[in-house]
This record gives C-alpha cells, structure tokens and sequence, in this order.
C-alpha cells in the first residue's frame, strides 16, 4: 500500500486536519500520480459539511486534480512516468450501461464512483485530491498539454468541465445571447468559455463590485441582478442561461429573461431547495428549466484540449492545505477571485 498525506474532514462539524491514509498500489490499469495542486469547488464544501446528506467520512475532498505521473500498470498505454496528469470528479463507472457506452460515464445508471465521497450509489469510499498522491484506473486520467499554468489549469477538472458541457449540449455559439448567473468558480470558467465559442455573454451577479472583473473575463454585458430595472431591460431575450448559483434563490427571476424555446440549466446544487417556479413563465414561451452534471471524460479531455488552444485557464488564489478552513468560509462570503487552488507541497510544511 501506499502512504499517502492528506487532510480530512472527520465529521460534519468539524473543520479539516491534517490525516494520513493508505491508497492501493497501481494495478495493470492504474496510474499512480504525484499531485502537484488541487482546486476547491463549493461542492467540496457541501460534501465535507454534509450538507447533500449522503457524505461518508472520514471525507477527503478535492476533484480538480493535477500532478505528475509517477508510475503505470502493465497494461497502461495512453500515460508514461513524467507525463502531466489531471483526475476530475470521476475515478469510475461500470463502463457498460447504456449512458457509459455514449461517454456519459457521470450519468452511469449503475452509479459512477466520486473521486470523493466513494460509489454515488454506495460502496467503500474513496479519498480525493486534498493530498499527496492518488491512484486511478487510466481510462478516468485526463491529458493536460504542458506549457500552461498548471495549478491554474486545475479548476478545469471541475468548473471548466461542468460549464462546457451544458453550453456544448445546447449549441451555444456565434449569433446567441448566453447568461451565467453567479460569478463564482463555475462562473467565471462559464464566462469565459461561453464567449470563446462566439456567444453574447451577460453575466448576472449579486456582487456589484465584480463588474469590471467579468467585463475583463469575457461578458459582454454584467446585470446585478437585485436590480429590477436593470433585470427588466433583458425581458425575453436569452437564448440560455446557466445558473451556478450555490444558494436557493427565485428562478422565475431569470426564467422571465429567457426568449421563446429557452432554457436555463441549474448546475448549482444548494444544499435547500429553490422556491417553486411559476409554471406560467415556462408554459407561455415553451420554456424550459434543466439541469446539467459535470462532463465525460472524453468530453473532459476535448474540453481540456479546447481551453489550452483557446489559451483558457482559471483565474485562481494559490493557497496552502492548511488555509483550507479559512477559504471555506471565504467562499461562503463570495470572496474568491475566481478559484482556490492548494499548493500540495504545502502538505510536507
Ligand atoms: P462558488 O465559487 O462559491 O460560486 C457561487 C457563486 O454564486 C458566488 O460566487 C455568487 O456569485 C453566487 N451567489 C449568489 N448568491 C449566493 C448565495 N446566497 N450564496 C452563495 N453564492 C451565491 O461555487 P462554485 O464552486 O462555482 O459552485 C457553484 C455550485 O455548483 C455549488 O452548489 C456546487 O456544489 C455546484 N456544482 C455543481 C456541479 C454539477 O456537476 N452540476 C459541479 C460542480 C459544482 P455572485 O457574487 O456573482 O452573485
Ligand atoms: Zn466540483
């Protein structure tokens, strides 16, 4: 087995220490990766608090993972030692089901494995990203192209990732008026991948004073979206909206702007529920609300792949693992440009 360093969150209430664990030496189809820096997502928050309800602990979080590859199974082919590597939200899924065969291995209908927090559906957990090294079968280890900022290409694995996706699926492009809501670690990447594939990017946000921020990350327009006035002059306009927003918050404020067959997408996961949408709003325009979780892993690669020829990375706040407690709750505040990211070394202070 191999000793492996990390911080670990032992119950719902208490805050992340410091816990050492044993992963499984790389099998045939392992690859062993050094992890150089780790992003923090809010649903490493909701997870290590146990606000979904489902958390098993002890729970290391951490699912935007990139590091170095140390060493591979026989039967490896697509990594060599020295190669750099990424690991997002998934380590695997039955890889048979009808979703797994289309590449939609995040909605495996047996249950894809977290990197985190173990089987969706139930099983031995499973430690993720906010230590020292992991294990992971090669078919769930992504390429990243070298001569990027590393630890700024990490929040890809997540929030690059679970905005792609729902703009790739609902052909957001050239001619299209596109809303992001929320201008947190989802948001930003939404923003800027929404305006790299050619999109009109409004972002909506609660924070006036992250305006010129989200002009400079690629909006076209930013609405603060407490205000009336400035939400009624974009009535009926969207083509689609992608909510980010971590918290409940009243839909039909933002189901209103959609146009004639709209949709928004929710990937905010809030740990209570949104107030009931009206259903007027959605059956006068044939709109529709839907949801969206993370990518496939082919699709994570293309989106890797579209972000470093775009030259597309997260802006980020590179901390040490032991200012992890500190970031939650600055997180909870909205204070984060645009994405913390652990700097694993820190680990061996
Ligand atoms: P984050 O960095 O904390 O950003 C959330 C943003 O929401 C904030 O920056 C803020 O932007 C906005 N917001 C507005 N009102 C808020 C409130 N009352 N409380 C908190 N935020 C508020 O979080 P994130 O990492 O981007 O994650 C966002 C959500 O997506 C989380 O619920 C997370 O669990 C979920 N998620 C889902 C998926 C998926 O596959 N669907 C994947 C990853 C994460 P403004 O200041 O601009 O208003
Ligand atoms: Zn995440």
């Amino acid at each position: 087995m191999i000793k492996t360093q990390g911080f670990a969150a032992l119950t719902a209430k208490d805050t992340l220490a410091p816990f050492s664990f044993e992963r499984r030496e790389p099998g045939p189809q392992d690859v062993q990766i050094d992890i150089e820096y780790c992003g923090v997502c809010h649903s490493d928050l909701h997870t290590a608090r146990d606000e979904w309800h489902m958390t098993q602990y002890p729970c290391v979080p951490g699912h935007e993972i990139v590091g170095r590859v140390v060493a591979v199974g026989a039967e490896v082919t697509g990594f060599k030692v020295g190669d750099l590597a990424g690991v997002g939200c998934m380590v695997g899924s039955c890889k048979h089901c009808a979703s797994c065969n289309e590449g939609l291995e995040q909605y495996c209908e047996n249950g894809f494995v977290g990197t985190y927090n173990g089987p969706l559906f139930g099983g031995e957990n499973t430690f993720g990203g906010y230590s020292d090294k992991i294990v992971v079968r090669q078919d769930f280890v992504l390429h990243i192209a070298p001569g990027q900022n590393l630890a700024a290409v990490a929040p890809l694995l997540c929030a690059g990732i679970t905005t792609y996706s729902p703009l790739k699926h609902w052909k957001v492009g050239p001619g299209q008026k596109v809303g992001i809501v929320g201008l947190g670690g989802l948001g930003h990447m939404g923003v800027k991948i929404a305006h790299a594939m050619g999109a009109h990017v409004v972002l909506f946000t609660t924070s006036p004073g992250k305006t010129e921020d989200a002009l400079r990350l690629g909006a076209d327009e930013v609405v603060v979206s407490r205000n009336a006035d400035e939400m009624a002059r974009h009535a009926n306009s969207f083509d689609f909206i992608l909510n980010t927003v971590a918290a409940p918050h009243n839909l039909d404020a933002f189901t209103g702007l959609l146009n004639r067959d709209g949709t928004m997408t929710l990937v905010g996961a809030p740990a209570e529920a949104h107030p009931s949408p009206n259903v007027f709003n959605l059956i006068f325009k044939r709109r529709t609300i839907s949801g969206s979780l993370i990518g496939g892993i082919a699709e994570t690669q293309e989106m890797l792949d579209f972000c470093a020829e775009h030259g597309i990375v997260s802006d980020i706040e590179i901390i040490a693992m032991q200012d992890i407690n500190e970031a939650y709750e600055r997180m909870l505040k909205g204070d984060v440009k645009y994405r913390f990211v652990i700097d694993i070394a820190s680990l061996k202070k």
